[in-house]
């Protein structure tokens, strides 16, 4: 009871450094609430096997992990180098091309895999490699080559992006890849499917879409990476489930001096809309070699806490990394700290744009009513996981303690922030049963202890989708008994 909550979800990229023995079950332990399989690296065997040792890792750890794929998008890359990378100097010539049967890469030239790239730049344009870690201007474009000159060297490896600086460049819509990657993610029972490089609320839908016809229900998560989306922001978190705030793509289009005022901007508007929102990208970059974060990322975790994201994410630093356990649990003091530090506010404030579910309604004033009378933990006996999503739109420093049947469904609240999903399934169907063994099962597992205060949910029907309709105030008794209160 005394050990402190997170409040923060955490989703880490797996990689060739998490398939190290005993590495996936060290990060899960460290903290991973949800595993992203990044489908710009590796094949489906990979993505296969990973999901499956994910899975197994968490079951020895008595645990639940969600799994989340990414689709690549239409990123243009470059290609691979004979050697795996190569190192570039500034004031270099450097050519991209953009012949189908380009000669592997070698310190002057590589393939790229958009073949139409050398008709959409023309000279003086700025080339961002790998996230803007790399610069080049465009010198000449001759017929399927565009020959360049380093502004900003360093090394390159295989596969890493190109954005223009501007934006403007990425082609439109689901590539072929994306497709089957839809495919894969269908049969490997993904809970979360993120689409890369949205530019309207029409490439959310496209993708569902796809994603429903190959029999996956997986909730939709938009990246926020390109100009455009910003432009149509709005239209995009309301037809997705969860945002990205996908830093790293967005910091190389837009100008990375915007980056912080948009990362508040899209944190905001998606708890506005009441969807979910993780922030992403670099936030502990420097732990792909150091066992120690710079004070720099740990005040950007933090930051990102305080501005209200639900999660954050780690990329390179766990797929690829020397140090995937250390990153993960760096990530997890530092948003233990955060929340400890910046309580959020009683006053639960306006809330959501739009009120119109009787669970919402319910959710609204547990909320109103924790930050008044002051409640040791809200309960939701919930189906779906909606009223815990209505529940954790709000911020505020109370647990809630998210009891469903459905695994679907608590691994889908593994993202929301305060939200703590637990298997239960009710030997009692009528709901004044249910909500005495909802807060008994609470107690026996150490969450509540006699004579705290809590608000529970529940609806009419245990099981029914949406249900809610109920807000009790009850006190833990001897035993984990629940009592009604007269006096608060
Ligand atoms: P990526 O997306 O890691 O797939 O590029 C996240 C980002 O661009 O920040
Ligand atoms: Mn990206």
């Amino acid at each position: 009871m005394s050990e402190q909550l997170r409040r923060t979800r955490i989703i880490a990229t797996l990689g060739p450094a998490t398939d190290a023995p005993g590495m996936l079950k060290s990060i899960i332990a460290e903290g991973v609430d949800v595993v992203r399989l990044n489908f710009s690296h590796g094949d489906a065997d990979d993505h296969r096997a990973r999901a499956a040792a994910a899975r197994v890792a968490a079951a020895e750890l008595g645990r639940e992990v969600a799994v989340l794929g990414d689709l690549q998008g239409p990123k243009i890359r470059v290609e691979r180098f004979a050697e795996g990378a190569i190192h570039l100097e500034v004031g270099e010539t450097f050519t991209l091309d953009c012949r189908a049967d380009a000669p592997i890469g070698d310190s002057t030239r590589v393939g790229v895999g958009y073949l139409d790239l050398w008709r959409d730049v023309k000279p003086g344009d700025l080339l961002l490699l790998d996230d803007g870690l790399i610069a080049m201007e465009v010198v000449e474009v001759v017929t399927e080559l565009v020959h360049c000159r380093v502004v900003v060297g360093g090394r390159l490896s295989d596969r890493k992006g190109i954005n223009r600086q501007g934006g403007g460049l990425t082609v439109a819509a689901l590539s072929d890849k994306d497709r089957h990657d839809i495919e894969l993610a269908a049969e490997l029972g993904v809970d979360f499917l993120a689409v890369s490089f949205v530019q309207t609320a029409d490439d959310i839908e496209q993708a569902r879409r796809l994603l429903r016809e190959a029999g996956s229900d997986a909730a939709i998560v938009a990246k926020i990476e390109r100009t455009e989306a910003v432009a149509a922001l709005g239209e995009i978190i309301e037809a997705s489930e969860v945002v990205m705030v996908a830093r790293g793509d967005l910091g190389v289009e837009i100008g990375d001096a915007e980056l912080p005022g948009l990362q508040k901007k899209i944190i905001r508007e998606t708890l506005e809309r009441s969807r979910v929102v993780i922030t992403a990208t670099q936030m502990m970059q420097s732990m792909v070699e150091s066992p120690i974060p710079t004070r720099a990322e740990v005040l950007d975790v933090a930051n990102a806490v305080i501005d209200g994201t639900d999660a954050v994410m780690l990329s390179e630093e766990t797929a690829a990394g020397k140090h995937p356990d250390k990153a993960v649990a760096a990530m997890r003091r530092v948003c233990l700290g955060a929340e400890r530090q910046f309580e959020p506010p009683a006053d639960i404030g306006p809330g959501a744009r739009v009120l119109d579910r009787t669970d919402q309604a319910i959710a609204l004033a547990t909320m109103f009513l924790a930050g008044r009378i002051g409640v040791r933990a809200i309960i939701a006996l919930t189906e779906s996981g909606a009223t815990a999503r209505w529940l954790s739109r709000h911020r505020s420093s109370v647990p809630i303690y998210a009891l469903s049947r459905n695994g679907r469904a608590r691994r889908r609240m593994l993202l929301y922030r305060d939200v703590h999903p637990i298997e239960f399934d009710p030997h009692e169907v009528g709901p004044a049963q249910a909500a005495r063994e909802a807060i008994q099962h609470l107690f026996n597992l150490g969450h509540l202890a006699e004579s705290d205060r809590v608000i529970l949910t529940t609806g009419d029907h245990t099981g029914q989708l949406g249900g809610t309709n109920t807000l009790k105030v009850l006190r833990v008794g001897a035993d984990g008994l629940a009592e009604g209160l007269g006096k608060l």
